[in-house]
């Protein structure tokens, strides 16, 4: 990426500082807003205390959630301000194997910033961004928040949120939709009301995601296995309990 300091990878918070000037540089490119600044502090705090590591129930639902994408009707990965600055070309990346599509879709939502985010996504190898037509709503949040894409978001089955606010993912799960939440906190609303809860960092869990998806395509019945042996319960207590024991690695 363009925008990445020379870090030396030796350094033993490599990961850790390449996120914040990644997040750092989003904000100066008019992608990330000064919010996802503290929001990207939050989850490494989260992150510490797992060990930044992907653990294992967060592998497995990593998988279920590459396997409902494939499964989908019509799935959608939603954009923000800091999936956007980690992780543009591995989203990009994903939205390819998977078959879905990519929408900008922004909790403190301006044009700039959407066409912003919208642009880079290009420029990471998007063919096709929505979210700026905001022609449809979510029921029951106020009106900037409500705004998505009819035949985007509004339109999907399945939807992968990465850092999504509680309100938001709790209004898209009354809508019936599938929802897969990327949230460093096991105890956020998103985590709690999400089918497939990932608590894992996104600038692991996005390629992850992808890998597992390229082992599951064309294997209907794999799919399904990754579907219904995945109990979300017991990964948000997993990742719980690892985060309060501390041992890290
Ligand atoms: P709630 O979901 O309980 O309403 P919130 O929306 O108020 O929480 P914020 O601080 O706005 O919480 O959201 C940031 C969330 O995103 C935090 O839960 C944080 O753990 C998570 N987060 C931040 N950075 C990352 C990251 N790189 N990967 C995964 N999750 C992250």
């Amino acid at each position: 990426m363009s925008e990445d300091v020379d870090l030396p990878e030796s350094h033993p918070r490599y990961e850790s500082l390449l996120t914040r000037h990644r997040i750092e540089a989003g904000v100066d490119r008019g992608i990330t807003s000064r919010q996802g600044l503290i929001a990207q502090g939050r989850g490494e705090a989260f992150d510490y205390l797992l060990g930044e590591r992907t653990i294992d129930s967060a592998d497995d639902a990593e998988r279920a959630a590459a396997a409902h994408l494939l499964s989908a009707e019509h799935p959608v990965v939603s954009v923000n301000g800091n999936a956007a600055a980690l992780v543009p070309g591995e989203l990009v990346e994903l939205a390819e194997v998977t078959g879905a599509d990519l929408e900008v879709n922004l909790f403190n939502r301006t044009e700039e910033r959407i066409e912003a985010i919208a642009e880079y996504l290009r420029e990471h190898g998007a063919t096709d961004v929505k979210g700026l037509t905001a022609d449809g709503r979510i029921p029951g949040l106020d009106h900037e928040r409500a705004k998505v894409d009819a035949d985007g978001i509004g339109a999907a089955d399945v939807v992968l949120v990465p850092l999504e606010d509680g309100d938001r993912a709790e209004a898209l799960g009354e809508m019936g939709k599938t929802e897969l939440v990327i949230d460093l906190n096991p105890q956020s609303r998103s985590a709690e009301v999400a089918t497939v809860p990932i608590i894992d960092n996104i600038i692991r869990a996005i390629p992850n995601i992808t890998a597992h998806a390229r082992d599951l395509r064309g294997d209907p019945d794999a799919q399904r296995d990754a579907i219904d042996t995945f109990d979300a319960d017991s990964a948000l207590t997993d990742a719980e309990r690892t985060i309060r024991a501390g041992d890290l690695e």
